[in-house]
C-alpha cells in the first residue's frame, strides 16, 4: 500500500499475534525465535497496557509445583536475556513473607514444606534475619517468617524493551497504533484479522489483548472467562529518616493484603484490596490510555492503600511524599491464565488472564506457547492453564456471572489457600 493511496494493505504472516504487551512480545521472540513469520499489532504503544503499569514483582513459588518450575525456568530465560542485551533486568533481592498470627504461621511453614519438596528454595527464618532483610518494616506484632533468597523483581520496560530487540532481530514485525477491529474467519478457522489499515493474513492468531482479551474473543462470539479490575501501588520518595537499600528484600504481608519492593531509596507498596475497581473495556473510549490512569489522593482505593502500608510500615501516612500508579489487570476466576488454542474456532489461542503477575509469567508463557504451537506440545503439568478450561462451565455464561467470579478472585488473592502471589 503507498500512504494515501487509500488501497487497504493485505499481507500474511504464520503467526499475527494481537497486543504488544509481555505475553504478546515474549510470545513473538519465542515463536520467532522457531523461525515463524510473526506479526505483533499493537492498538497503540508497545507496552502501553497492563505492561507498562507493573510493578514488576516476581515470586516463583506456586501452589501446583509445575508452575513454580515454569517460573524457575523463566528467570532462566530472563538470565540468558540479561547476557543478549547486556543490561540487567532482573533485580535480585530474595523475597519475605511474614505471620502475625496462628493460621498465617501455618500458612508460611506449609510454604516452606511446598517449596523444600521440589527443590525451591526457601526457609524459615528468624526475626533478626528479617529485620536486616527488611529494616523498615514494623516487626513487634510477627510471629513467622520465611525467606526466597532467588526472589526479585523485574524493570518491566526493560524487560519488554528485550523482547522486542531480540524478536525483531529473529524477525518479528511490530505495527503499533494498529488496532484489531475484526477477526476473519472461514469454514470454522481463522484466517486472519482486520485493521483500519488493512487486513493481515496468517492461520493462526494469538489474542494477547490483556484486559481487552475479551472484547477480542467477543468478536468471533466467543466467551472469555476474564474482567477487568484496576490495581494501583504507591512509591514513596527516599526519606532521610528511612534508609531503603537496593537490596532491601521484597514483602508479602498477606493479612494486611500487601506486597512491597524497594524502588529508587523509596519503597513500593501495593494492596489487593476487598473491594476492587472494575472496569468494562467497552465503555473506555477508542484512545483510551492506561497511562493517563491516575487514582485521586482522596479515593478510597489510596485511602485504603495507605492504610494497609502503613500498618507493616508506619513511616507511611497521607502526608508522606509518594506517587500512585494504577492500572488495569486482567483477572479469570480461578486465579490462573489462559494460555492455549480456543475449542470453537481452529488457529484462535489465548494468552491472557494474568491476574496481576503476568510480567513474571510471560518470561515462560512466551516458551509455552512456541512449544505447542510449533511442536504441539503443551506440559506436562500446564493443563490448569488450559485457555477452554471453563467453556463447560454453567456458573459462567455471561459477563455478569463472570466479573462476579474474578472479582471474588481479586478479593481473595491473599486469602489463605488461595494461589501463593
Ligand atoms: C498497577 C499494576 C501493578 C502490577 N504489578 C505486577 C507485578 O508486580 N508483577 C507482575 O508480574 N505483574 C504485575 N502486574 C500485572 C501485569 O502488568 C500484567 O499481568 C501483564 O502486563 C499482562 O501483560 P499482557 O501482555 O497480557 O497485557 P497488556 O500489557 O495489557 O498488553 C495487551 C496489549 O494489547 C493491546 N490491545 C488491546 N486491544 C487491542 C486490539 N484490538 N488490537 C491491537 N492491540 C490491542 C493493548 O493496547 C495492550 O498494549 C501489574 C499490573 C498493574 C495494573
Amino acid at each position: 500500500m503507498t500512504p494515501g493511496s487509500g488501497i487497504k494493505m493485505s499481507a500474511s504472516a504464520d503467526i499475527i499475534i494481537i497486543g504488544g504487551g509481555a505475553a504478546g512480545c515474549s510470545a513473538a521472540l519465542q515463536l520467532s525465535l522457531r523461525g515463524k513469520k510473526t506479526l505483533v499489532l499493537e492498538r497503540s504503544m508497545l507496552g502501553s497496557g497492563s505492561t507498562g503499569r507493573a510493578a514488576g514483582l516476581g515470586a516463583q513459588l506456586r501452589e501446583n509445583p509445575d508452575e513454580t518450575s515454569l517460573l524457575m525456568r523463566g528467570i532462566e530465560v530472563v538470565k540468558d536475556i540479561e547476557r543478549q542485551v547486556e543490561k540487567e533486568i532482573f533485580t535480585k533481592t530474595g523475597s519475605l513473607h511474614v505471620a502475625s498470627d496462628a493460621e498465617r504461621a501455618e500458612e508460611l511453614r506449609s510454604f516452606v514444606r511446598m517449596g523444600k519438596a521440589i527443590g525451591f528454595e526457601i526457609d524459615l527464618v528468624d526475626e533478626d534475619f528479617a529485620r536486616r532483610r527488611l529494616p523498615c518494616m514494623r516487626a513487634d506484632d510477627l510471629i513467622e517468617y520465611c525467606y526466597c533468597p532467588t526472589d526479585g523483581h523485574f524493570e518491566p520496560s526493560e524487560l519488554l524493551g528485550a523482547y522486542i530487540e531480540l524478536a525483531r532481530s529473529a524477525g518479528a514485525t511490530f505495527l503499533t497504533n494498529s488496532p484489531v477491529t475484526k477477526l476473519l474467519v472461514q469454514g470454522g478457522a481463522i484466517k486472519g484479522v482486520s485493521t483500519p489499515a488493512g487486513d493481515h493474513h496468517a492461520p493462526i492468531v494469538i489474542n494477547a489483548a490483556g484486559p481487552w482479551s475479551y472484547l477480542l474473543a467477543g468478536l468471533v462470539n466467543t466467551t472469555m472467562a476474564t474482567a477487568a479490575m484496576g490495581h494501583a501501588y504507591l512509591v514513596t520518595r527516599p526519606l532521610p529518616d528511612v534508609l531503603i537499600a537496593t537490596t532491601d528484600a521484597a514483602l508479602r504481608d498477606r493479612k494486611n493484603r500487601i506486597y512491597s519492593r524497594p524502588e529508587a531509596g523509596g519503597l513500593l507498596v501495593g494492596t489487593y484490596e476487598e473491594l476492587p475497581t472494575e472496569y468494562d473495556m467497552e465503555e473506555l473510549p477508542a484512545d483510551f490510555q492506561m497511562s493517563e490512569m491516575n487514582a485521586p489522593r482522596d479515593s478510597l482505593q489510596v485511602a485504603t492503600l495507605i492504610d494497609c502500608a502503613s500498618r507493616r510500615f508506619p513511616f507511611i501516612d497521607g502526608r508522606t511524599p509518594m506517587t500512585v500508579t494504577s492500572g488495569i489487570m486482567t483477572f479469570t476466576p480461578d486465579g490462573h491464565a489462559l494460555c492455549g488454542p480456543v475449542r470453537e474456532l481452529e488457529g484462535l489461542y489465548h494468552c491472557t488472564g494474568f491476574n496481576g503477575r503476568g510480567v513474571f509469567q510471560s518470561t515462560s508463557v512466551g516458551i509455552l506457547l512456541a512449544d505447542l504451537i510449533c511442536d504441539g506440545i503443551f506440559g506436562p503439568g500446564v493443563e490448569h492453564l488450559c485457555a477452554d478450561r471453563f467453556d463447560d462451565d454453567p456458573g459462567l455464561k455471561n459477563r455478569e456471572d463472570i466479573k462476579a467470579r474474578c472479582r471474588e478472585r481479586y478479593s481473595g488473592h491473599y486469602s489463605i489457600n488461595e494461589e501463593k502471589t
